[in-house]
């Protein structure tokens, strides 16, 4: 096997054929509200209602939505793999729930989910499926203080030192739909450089960090990523070839 150990990692542009609009285009969330007034600790405190407000609509959007080839092709690589004794770890950016619905295992969420609900007193997580509100109380710990569970800009992303080891460890590294300038996710393809892996991005179009790339993969992921995992489970991917 060519590449043992593999490390995923997707961006909103895997669940924009989804119909999940990603965050920077010309549709995109953030050019219908502004980053700090719902993706900043401080939105919290000014006005707590249109945080929630705002991922509730996110999370309502959910329930219809089902995953699309990609994700599906990334489920099918993961079983693959470790029947062949590699591993495929699957780290994403969304919040969004395709790579479970698609049936993906042990999924890191590195910004945290939709379906989830964060007692920051005392730091439990909860499934969620309704709407918040400011005031919600903990189940566990009575605190009025629940919030959704996603990381906003200026926290710090979860399971860093999970992802970091999988990236020491990992010899093919993956990037699909992420416009490569939230860090530190941005700079996982230097980790995955330094430990020699091969590196690959699906874009629809080079993104910010495609220099760090060994090669570039452009098109609907819902076409490139199947034909890659295909060509990998084949043994037929030449990491020497133009595309
Ligand atoms: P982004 O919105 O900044 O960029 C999306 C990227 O995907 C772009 O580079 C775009 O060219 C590419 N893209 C769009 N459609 C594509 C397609 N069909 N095939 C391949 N690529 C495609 O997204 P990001 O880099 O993930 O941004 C960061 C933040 O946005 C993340 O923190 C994430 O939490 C959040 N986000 C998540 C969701 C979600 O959960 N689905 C949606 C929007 C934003």
């Amino acid at each position: 096997m060519d590449f043992k150990h593999i490390v995923v990692l997707t961006g909103a542009g895997i669940s924009a054929e989804s119909g999940i609009p990603v965050f920077r285009s010309e549709t995109g969330l953030w050019e219908q509200e502004r980053i700090e007034d719902v993706c900043v600790p401080e939105a919290l405190y000014r006005n707590p209602k249109k945080v929630h407000d705002f991922y509730n609509k996110l999370r309502r959007n959910l329930k219809d939505k089902v995953p699309n080839a990609a994700h599906l092709a990334l489920t099918r690589l993961q079983e693959e793999w470790e029947k062949r004794g590699g591993t495929v770890t699957l780290v994403t950016q969304n919040v969004d729930d395709l790579h479970e619905k698609a049936l993906s295992h042990d999924v890191i969420h590195m910004h945290g989910a939709l379906r989830s609900i964060w007692c920051p007193r005392c730091d439990k997580r909860f499934p969620f499926e309704g709407d918040s509100a400011p005031g919600d109380v903990c189940p566990a710990c009575g605190a009025p203080d629940l919030r959704p569970d996603i990381v906003f800009f200026g926290e710090m992303p979860y399971s860093m030192g999970s992802i970091e080891s999988a990236l020491r460890q990992c010899s093919l590294f993956i990037s699909i739909g992420t416009s490569g300038v939230v860090y530190p996710a941005a700079g996982f393809v230097q980790v995955a450089r330094s430990v020699k892996a091969h590196s690959v991005e699906f874009n629809l179009t080079p993104s910010a960090t495609v220099s760090a790339f060994d090669k570039g993969i452009y098109g609907k992921a819902s076409q490139t990523v199947p034909e890659f995992v295909e060509s990998l489970l084949k043994g037929s991917y030449d990491p020497r070839s133009e595309n």
